[in-house]
């Protein structure tokens, strides 16, 4: 696998040719070109094989300096198949709180009780469920890979195993809510379009969408974060921008879970009743694009002579974290049996391989018998269980954010 500069790789795009999906500024370049990249990062691999055979694809970084939008200029929707996907973040007690804190927000700001919430790509349905047990509501999910019952008896939720689109009009939704589905979307303008049509005259209907941060991505120079998936980076300007754009108005917007996430409360509008997004929510993340451009090679070359200088020294280092970070991480790098397996508290990750590379993911039992000397941290928000795990097991292997 070979990174390189756009200007320096034939998969990429030149700087300058593309047009921004979003608001169709001709002021997008591109600043990331990675060659070949799995595309399937949320597929758990039974072997290690068909894990390193599983699909690739470029990705062209580009970023539109008139609306601030940063996507994948490469991508191409038909490599994706989302049939598996478990990224769930749910077996995590830091995540859990967070999310009943969201909850917790939502349900007394929007007086959220005996209501019909729609969320559109629930996934299992864990955030729609307690939407609906915290304020007596009913549910609606919809999201193609929903496994299990349509119509769990005893429990007020209903789940379609499809896209949202405009044929459910609102599904009746008093409430629409979509977390980490923005970014997977490589027309979110259309998108976001489509459900507020969908919403029709029903103005006031308030809509919740979390996506992944990218400021923060740019701000810590987190390149692992670059994955196929994502299609679609949002920062708070951008992400203002396009609820604005396509008829919402911005009540709030504000970060949360360190800064990794973007949580946009915004409000189905007549036109002439939004509100400008206020003016640090347009900030410019220009410098920050160019930073990042620049450090990114740098870091991926920085970690390769740390993995091959483990190497040589005999040294047993073990990433913890088998998500999409892990994934950008291993392939970025090119990572072989320099690293001994990937350890992850999720048991349905267990025994399968991550997508490109191929390790193999392990339940953190299993870290005794590996005795590693470094575990790399994929998501330092996490440091603190990891380290208290640890303790439990009496290993004390050096810590090491990726
Ligand atoms: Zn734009």
């Amino acid at each position: 696998m070979t990174i390189a500069h756009a200007t320096q790789s034939q998969a990429t795009l030149k700087p300058g040719t593309c047009e921004c999906p979003v608001c169709g500024g001709h002021d997008a370049f591109v600043f990331i070109g990675i060659d070949s990249m799995p595309v399937l990062i949320g597929h758990q691999f039974g072997s290690a094989a068909a894990a390193r055979d599983s699909a690739r694809g470029p990705i062209s970084l580009a970023y539109c300096a008139q609306c601030s939008f940063i996507w994948n200029a490469a991508f191409n929707p038909n490599l994706l198949v989302y049939d598996q996907y478990d990224n769930s973040l749910h077996y995590s007690s830091v995540f859990q709180e967070y999310t009943q804190g969201i909850v917790a927000r939502l349900v007394n700001a929007y007086n959220l009780h005996g209501k019909t919430i729609v969320d559109i790509g629930c996934g299992g349905g864990d955030f729609l469920e307690m939407l609906c047990a915290s304020g007596n509501n009913r549910g609606i999910g919809f999201d193609p890979t929903h496994e299990g019952d349509l119509n769990p008896a005893g429990r007020p939720v209903t789940f379609v195993r499809d896209m949202f689109s405009e044929v459910y009009g609102c599904a009746g939704g008093d409430f629409i809510c979509s977390r980490y589905v923005l970014e997977h979307v490589p027309d979110p303008g259309a998108f976001l379009a489509m459900i507020r049509r969908s919403i029709g005259k029903r103005t006031g209907t308030v809509v919740y969408f979390e996506v992944p941060n990218v400021e923060l991505i740019l701000r810590d120079l987190s390149v692992w974060d670059i994955i196929y998936e994502h299609c679609s980076y949002f920062s708070a300007a951008s992400l203002a921008r396009i609820f604005y754009d396509r008829g919402f108005h911005v009540h709030r917007l504000a970060d949360g879970y360190g800064g990794q996430f973007l949580c946009i409360d915004a409000i189905a509008s007549a036109m002439e009743d939004r509100r400008t997004p206020r003016h640090h929510e347009l900030k410019s993340i220009a410098g920050e694009v160019e930073l990042f451009g620049n450090e990114f090679e740098r870091r991926i070359a920085a970690w390769r002579a740390r993995l091959a200088e483990w190497k040589s020294l005999g040294k047993r280092a073990a990433a913890w974290g088998a998500g999409a970070k892990a994934v950008g991480f291993l392939n970025m790098l090119g990572a072989g049996d320099e690293i001994a397996g990937v350890i992850d508290i999720n048991p349905n990750k267990r025994g399968t391989f991550l997508a490109g590379t191929g390790h193999r993911v392990l339940a953190p039992e299993e870290l005794p018998a590996l005795r590693p000397d470094t575990i790399i941290i994929m998501n330092p928000i996490y440091a603190g269980e990891i380290r208290e795990r640890l303790r439990g097991m009496n290993l004390d292997p050096e810590l090491m954010e990726a």
